[in-house]
């Protein structure tokens, strides 16, 4: 059986750090602060905001919350940003996804300061990140690298062959380039993928990010091969309730896995921590630190 990698302790053991280091940036005057907006009234996004606010408090970090209507103009809301951005006491500035179908995402991420863009997503950064920069990086696929360290060793994956199952903008292309900072050879996998899971079988380290539950069978993976599983799905239970299931199949994966992250308790907590990394260490560059 693999090991179980989990993420709550090593959210934890990251927040206890980023804690230590508000503390540092606040001798020297500055307190690390994060704006967070939210368009609507989505349900989902409504949790992510409340728990990504929370954290900040957890941390030290001052949060201010901007809760817009779902009628907000595309206008509007990079006003908004533009203000944001000339406010030298706000460090990071994070919009949560999705906006309303009448407001550009693609818009809203260029407005912002890339140095106060704490999701990594701005052009500039993610430009930073491909050419092996010191940079913001996206949150979700820097956690990873955090949890891939822990089981490997800090310098454990040069030379390995990763696996990124997954392409997007947010997840898939920003892990692939981390994993190459990191010396592996890399992979990666999408849905016009011919014969994918024969590719992911050669993996040393598979990671996960298609957002399908399960799609990821014994049959995808080498036995000893670290897998990371980014996905959240909810799925129904067969007593009408539902759950949160990731995109490996966990009891078929785990017996042959050298180590596993869980879903829930593997990479989601692990996103919002590195969230709270981002925000120091743009407060830190900001104020010359
Ligand atoms: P996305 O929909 O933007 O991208 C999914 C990718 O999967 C695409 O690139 C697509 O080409 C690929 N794909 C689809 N079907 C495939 C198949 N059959 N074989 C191989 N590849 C296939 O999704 P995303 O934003 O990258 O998110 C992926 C998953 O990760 C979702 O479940 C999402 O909820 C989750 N997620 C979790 C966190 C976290 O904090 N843990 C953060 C972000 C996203």
């Amino acid at each position: 059986q693999g090991l179980r990698i989990d993420g709550k302790a090593a959210a934890a053991e990251l927040l206890e750090q980023v804690k230590e280091d508000v503390q540092a940036v606040v001798k020297h005057g500055v307190l690390p602060t994060l704006a967070v907006i939210l368009v609507g009234d989505d349900p989902a996004s409504d949790v992510y905001v409340r728990n990504k606010v929370r954290a900040a408090e957890n941390v030290g970090i001052r949060s201010l919350e901007y809760r817009l209507p779902a009628s907000t103009s595309e206008a509007e809301l990079l006003q908004r940003v533009k203000d944001l951005n000339a406010d030298a006491s706000v460090h990071g500035i994070l919009v949560q996804m999705p906006v309303p179908k009448h407001i550009s995402e693609a818009a809203v991420i260029q407005a912002i300061d890339p140095r106060k863009d704490v999701d990594g997503f701005h052009k500039e950064n993610v430009g930073a990140l491909s050419q092996g920069q010191d940079t913001l990086v996206p949150c979700t696929p820097a956690g990873c690298m955090l949890l891939l360290r822990k089981v490997l060793g800090q310098d454990g994956l040069r030379g390995l062959h990763a696996v990124v199952v997954g392409r997007s903008n947010i997840v898939g292309k920003p892990m692939a380039a981390l994993l190459l900072q990191a010396d592996c050879s890399v992979t990666v996998l999408h849905s016009r993928s011919k014969d994918a899971s024969a590719l992911c079988r050669q993996a040393d380290i598979v990671i996960a990010a298609v957002g399908r539950p399960a799609i990821i069978g014994a049959d995808w993976i080498k036995p000893g091969a670290v897998v990371i599983d980014v996905g959240i799905n909810r799925i129904s239970t067969l007593e009408g309730k539902t759950r949160l299931v990731g995109d490996v199949d966990y009891d078929a994966v785990a017996p042959i896995a050298r180590a596993i992250t869980p879903v829930p308790g593997g990479v989601g907590p692990m996103t919002i921590a590195g969230l709270m990394a981002n925000t120091v260490k743009a407060a830190r560059m900001q104020a010359g630190m």
